[in-house]
C-alpha cells in the first residue's frame, strides 16, 4: 500500500496524475496520494501524531471521547482501518488489552509501534505490586510523554525518510509545548498544601501523575478497569479518606462511576468533577487535546484539593 502511495506521489509531483487533489471523504489516503496514513489507538497518541505529521499525511484515531481502552474491542470497520494504514501507533504496556493479538498479526506486514517503547524500564511503575503488569498510564507524566513523542518522530522519519526533516521540526515544536505544559503542572500543583496532596480516583490511572507532580494516589479500581473493586478495597478507601480528611474524590470520564459514588456516600466526601483519564474529551471541549486534557485535570484537582475539607 505504501509503495503504491509513493508511486502516486511521484505521478503528482510530475504533474501527470488526474485529480491530484485530496479527497477528504476517503479515509484511505495512502491510495489518494495525500501522504502517510497513520492509525493510532487513543486520542492522546493522536495529538502527538497530528502535530508531527502536519500536512504530510493523515491521522485516524480508533478510540474516541469516553472510550475505555482497557475494554476496547475492534469493530469490523476498525479492522479495515488497521489493514489500510501505513503505520499503526499504540500505547502498549497492555493498555489496549484486547488488541494485543491484532497488533502482533499486523506487525508482520507493516510498521506497528508502541509509543511507550521509548520509556526506559526503570521509569515505569507497576510490576510486582500490580501482579507483574507495568502501569500503562504513562501520558500523565508529561516528561514521559515527551519520550513517547520521540518514538513517534523517529518511527515516521524511518517510514518516510523524505519527510524526516518536517517530522523532526514539527515534533520539536510539539516537545517545546510539552515543556511549557510540564511547567504549568508544576506551578499549579504548588498551590495545594503537601498534606492535601492525596488523589483518590475511580481507577488507578494517576500514579505517574502522582510521582511527577508530588501526589499520593489511590485508585478505587486497579490499573485496568477489567476487574471491579472488592468490598475490602472500598472500605480501605473510605478509611483513607476519613483519616487524611481528603476534601474531594474524582470520577473519571471513561470509567463507570458506581464504585467512586459508593465510596463517596460511605465516607461522606464530596465527589469532585470528572477527570479525563484514559480518553480525551469532545473535540470542541476543554479536554479535546492532550494538552487541554492535562491542564483541565490539573486545574480541577488543584481547585478541589486546595482548601481543607469543611
Ligand atoms: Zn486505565
Amino acid at each position: 500500500m505504501f509503495r503504491r502511495m509513493r508511486w502516486w506521489m511521484m505521478v503528482c509531483l510530475l504533474g501527470m496524475g488526474p485529480g491530484c487533489r485530496p479527497d477528504p471523504a476517503n479515509e484511505n489516503l495512502a491510495t489518494t496520494g495525500e501522504g502517510i496514513s497513520v492509525l493510532v489507538t487513543t486520542g492522546m497518541i493522536a495529538d502527538i501524531a497530528q502535530a508531527v505529521v502536519g500536512d504530510a499525511g493523515q491521522v485516524t484515531v480508533l478510540m474516541g471521547p469516553g472510550v475505555d481502552p482497557h475494554l476496547y474491542q475492534p469493530t469490523t470497520r476498525d479492522q479495515r482501518r488497521l489493514r489500510q494504514a501505513d503505520v499503526v501507533l499504540y500505547n502498549g504496556l497492555h493498555l489496549e488489552g484486547k488488541l494485543v493479538d491484532v497488533f502482533e498479526a499486523l506487525s508482520r506486514e507493516k510498521t506497528v509501534v508502541a509509543v511507550s517503547a521509548g520509556i526506559p524500564a526503570d521509569r515505569l511503575l507497576g510490576g510486582a505490586e500490580s501482579g507483574g503488569q507495568p502501569d500503562p498510564h504513562v501520558w500523565f507524566d508529561v516528561g514521559l510523554w515527551k519520550l513517547a513523542t520521540e518514538v513517534v518522530i523517529n518511527t515516521l522519519a524511518a517510514e518516510v525518510p523524505g519527510e524526516a526533516k518536517g517530522f523532526r521540526s514539527r515534533g520539536d515544536r510539539y516537545l517545546e509545548e510539552l515543556e511549557i505544559l510540564d511547567q504549568y503542572c508544576r506551578t499549579r500543583v504548588a498551590e495545594v498544601p503537601a498534606e492535601r496532596r492525596v488523589l483518590v480516583t475511580s481507577h488507578d490511572a494517576f500514579q505517574y501523575f502522582g510521582r511527577a507532580y508530588g501526589f499520593e494516589v489511590f485508585g478505587i479500581q486497579g490499573i485496568s478497569t477489567e476487574s471491579e473493586a472488592g468490598l475490602r478495597r472500598l472500605a480501605e478507601c473510605v478509611d483513607l479518606i476519613r483519616e487524611r480528611k481528603v476534601p474531594a474524590i474524582f470520577p473519571e470520564s471513561s470509567v463507570s462511576p458506581a464504585a467512586v459514588q459508593r465510596v463517596g456516600q460511605d465516607s461522606g466526601v464530596r465527589l469532585g468533577p470528572e477527570l479525563y483519564s484514559d480518553a480525551l474529551g469532545a473535540a470542541d471541549g476543554p479536554a479535546g487535546t492532550y494538552r487541554g486534557m492535562i491542564r483541565h485535570n490539573v486545574d480541577l484537582i488543584v481547585e478541589a484539593l486546595r482548601e481543607p475539607r469543611l
